[in-house]
């Protein structure tokens, strides 16, 4: 158990200042936030008005506490009816989970419920939790709309509703379900839609779910990710599993994401660390949620120190203390990069990443230095001549902002 804040040191709080009541607070400074930051602060006094947001914001960003805060708070002030007053919408389950947990723990001295729901485990303990009338439930919209479907959720008193990362879950296929889950509740209602990009399918959502919405915008990843440390190794093909093995032998390396392009690729690699003697879990699509539970919670318990992991499984993980983030295949898409070396370097810690660059993946390395504006020092040899970047924007100003740049397709 977390010991109590002293009365000053919630008063002071910049969350009172924000207009966050005072068990919320005493979570939070609890939970060791000094400072909110930059999306709490501009999306919390907006929700806690009863305003409509739209925010684009990545995971690492805070953006979990920018929603959930104001969200106890407004349940707190409206009377409990025994039914689902907030929804909160995810595209995975990891993230479901998260959320779910973070509202636990904010709302530790609030007399509120929650329950989570997610596919690919049983329904039963869902069941259960949903018979124990939360007052906010969180979801993946597959399940949500097995169990509406079934008679066992009904979502006519939702008053604040949360569409979290819409432009993963519009990726992930889940446009039809959101919209048919929308349209069962009530018109009078808070909606909040987070967006780490707004491609335009995610705009004309927005404009038919949205009313008025404040609408907010942090620091695109490329900016984030000024934080870390990026180096890459160009390498052979056949030394890329040597020169793997060295970097996380390093001492310095203390807890590290490895990231590979196919799930069989994970598991390869894998089995190749373990046989050279360095433990290491494996989370991608193909594992079963259990597993997958199993291997995130050895690797933040630290036992083991390397979890290699493919984007779709790892977005969204939220482990504190990455200190190494490595692409052992780098992404074909540039923006994964960005959202793989947002593993580490959370809320402002600092972190580093590694990316192995053979001779095939050239040509990612040169999206991913235009996207980031930088190109990224080598961390041992030379870089090869004809490997240089123009990171200069495209227009004298810089063009628009990243975050709000169309998603590059391929
Ligand atoms: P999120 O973007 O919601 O996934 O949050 C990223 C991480 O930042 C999580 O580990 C949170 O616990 C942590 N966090 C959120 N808000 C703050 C804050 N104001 N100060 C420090 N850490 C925070």
């Amino acid at each position: 158990m977390l010991p109590l804040p002293s009365d000053e040191a919630v008063d002071a709080s910049a969350f009172t200042s924000l207009g966050v009541s005072r068990p919320l607070v005493t979570a939070v400074v609890q939970e060791g936030y000094s400072e909110p930051t930059p999306i709490q602060t501009a999306v919390i006094p907006a929700l806690l008005e009863g305003r409509d947001v739209l925010a684009c914001a990545q995971t690492g960003t805070g953006k979990t506490a920018a929603f959930v805060l104001p969200l106890l708070d407004r349940l707190m002030q409206s009377r409990g009816n025994g039914r689902i007053r907030a929804l909160v919408l995810t595209p995975t389950r990891e993230l479901a989970a998260q959320i779910a947990e973070r509202a636990t723990a904010y709302g530790r001295h609030l007399p509120l419920r929650n329950a989570v729901i997610y596919g690919g485990v049983g329904q039963q303990k869902q069941e259960d939790a949903l018979r124990r009338q939360p007052d906010l439930l969180v979801a993946t919209p597959g399940r949500l709309l097995d169990l509406i479907g079934q008679g066992i959720v009904r979502l006519d008193a939702v008053e604040h509703y949360v569409l979290d990362e819409a432009d993963r879950m519009l990726d992930m296929g889940f446009v039809h379900d959101v919209r048919r889950i929308t349209a069962l509740l009530p018109k009078q209602r808070q909606t909040l839609l987070f967006s780490a990009t707004m491609p335009s399918e995610v705009e004309q959502l927005t404009r038919t779910i949205l009313v008025d919405p404040v609408r907010v915008a942090v620091k695109p990843p490329a900016t984030t990710a000024e934080l870390i440390d990026q180096s890459v190794v160009f390498v052979e093909r056949a030394d890329k599993r040597a020169v793997l093995e060295k970097v996380l032998c390093a001492p310095e390396v203390s807890r590290a994401m490895v990231f590979t392009r196919t799930k069989h690729g994970a598991n390869r690699l894998r089995e190749q660390l373990e046989k050279a003697g360095i433990g290491a879990g494996v989370i991608h699509g193909n594992k079963s949620q259990g597993a997958r539970e199993r291997a995130l919670e050895a690797f933040r318990a630290g036992s083991t120190r390397v979890l290699v992991a493919t984007d779709i499984a790892a977005r969204g993980i939220d482990v504190d203390g990455v200190s190494h983030v490595i692409n052992y295949d780098l992404p074909e898409v540039a923006e994964a990069y960005v959202h793989r070396i947002g593993r580490t370097a959370r809320a402002g810690a600092s972190g580093r990443a590694i990316s192995l660059v053979e001779g095939e993946d050239r040509a990612y390395l040169r999206q991913i230095e235009r996207l980031i504006r930088m190109e990224i020092p080598t961390l041992f040899g030379d870089r090869p001549a004809e490997q240089r970047t123009d990171t200069r924007p495209a227009s004298p100003r810089g063009g628009r902002p990243q975050h709000f740049a169309p998603r590059r397709r391929h």
